[in-house]
């Protein structure tokens, strides 16, 4: 049964940072699974990664993919000392944020878990529940090629949502602990990213990018080029400790704030950059998606999207950005 979940309203305006008494994190780079900082963790993969918080209440945030359920399951049972996850975010509806939910129910049916009631609406949509379904078996292949062993070869099961969370609502989990609701939605329409305050942590997932194997940030509003921007200058003003971009990456301390500008930065050259090709090519969508792809892709290192995915994303990339210069707003970026 599908509830709506009643929190305690924020307004957006609201300033965590005279709340908090700021701790301060070193600058780092996490490309690893393990423990962030205390009481936070990445379990099972850092390319496709489930987020744990420990505490009183532990909480997961994302579901990454199907073959991966087994790694995602022991380390989280390890990271938990065996206690059941009470709640899992999922932050969209995306192939690799969701491969495994229905496994980790499975494990732990009392976890309730929670998303936006957009994805709830695409998880109950067969038509995206065949595309989940077979990305996450294209995925079994990739994780082959990254040379990850122990990938399960079972099928994705779909996933019911139990607790609708609205924008800008805080679900309080502890007495220390609560989940702050941010709705961005430039990279998917369903799209939530997470703000626990009292960590300081914000799991951003693709609002923010993605790390993109080579140093650089792989730019991600498929759907909104303004609302991505817009959700990048929100989540950078509530001055994270802990940032988690989507896959590969976890940053901490003063490198949060580098890889905002970096974010933004990319995200307008890959505008720019999308632009020219797309005049070059008479406004075709097939070769400047071919053009992107030599360009960004193709050389990467892995473990890297797989190909499908990133055709797929870059369409959808490139279409936003086609509509976008020649509609309304066509002569401001920013
Ligand atoms: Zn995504």
């Amino acid at each position: 049964m599908i509830m709506v979940a009643s929190f305690n309203c924020l307004p957006r305006s609201l300033d965590y940072n005279r709340l908090q008494s700021i701790k301060v994190l070193p600058s780092m780079r996490f490309h690893t699974t393990g423990k962030i900082t205390d009481g936070f963790h990445v379990a099972g993969s850092a390319a496709v990664p489930v987020y744990v918080v420990n505490g009183e209440t532990p909480i997961l945030f994302d579901a990454g993919f199907t073959a991966l359920q087994h790694h995602y399951i022991a380390h989280i049972r390890k990271i938990l000392d065996k206690r059941p996850p009470a709640f899992l975010f999922i932050t969209h509806a995306h192939f690799d944020h969701v491969g495994a939910a229905g496994y980790l129910k499975s494990q732990w049916p009392d976890m309730k878990i929670m998303a936006s009631s957009q994805c709830r609406d695409i998880l109950e949509r067969p038509g995206a529940l065949s595309v989940i379904s077979e990305l996450n078996r294209q995925g079994i292949n990739s994780l082959r090629t990254w040379g990850v062993t122990g990938a399960s070869e079972a099928p994705f099961i779909p996933v019911d949502i139990d607790l609708v969370v609205a924008p800008d609502t805080t679900l309080r989990v502890a007495p220390d602990l609560s989940v702050n609701t941010i709705h961005t939605p430039g990279h998917t329409r369903d799209f939530n990213s997470y703000w626990i305050p009292e960590r300081r942590i914000l799991i951003a997932s693709e609002a923010v990018g993605c790390d993109d194997g080579t140093g650089g940030i792989q730019t991600e509003f498929l759907v909104d080029y303004d609302a991505y921007i817009e959700g990048l200058h929100r989540l950078k003003a509530l001055r994270p400790e802990v940032l988690c971009p989507g896959h590969r990456l976890v940053v901490t301390g003063s490198d949060v704030d580098d890889y905002f500008q970096r974010a933004l930065s990319s995200t307008l050259h890959f505008f720019k950059t999308v632009t020219r090709i797309l005049g070059e090519e008479h406004g075709e969508v097939e070769p400047t998606i071919e053009r992107i792809k030599t360009l960004t892709w193709d050389n990467r290192p892995l473990p890297k999207q797989p190909e499908q995915a990133y055709i797929l994303n870059t369409r959808q990339r490139v279409m936003t950005i086609k509509s976008r210069i020649s509609g309304p707003a066509s002569g401001r970026i920013e």
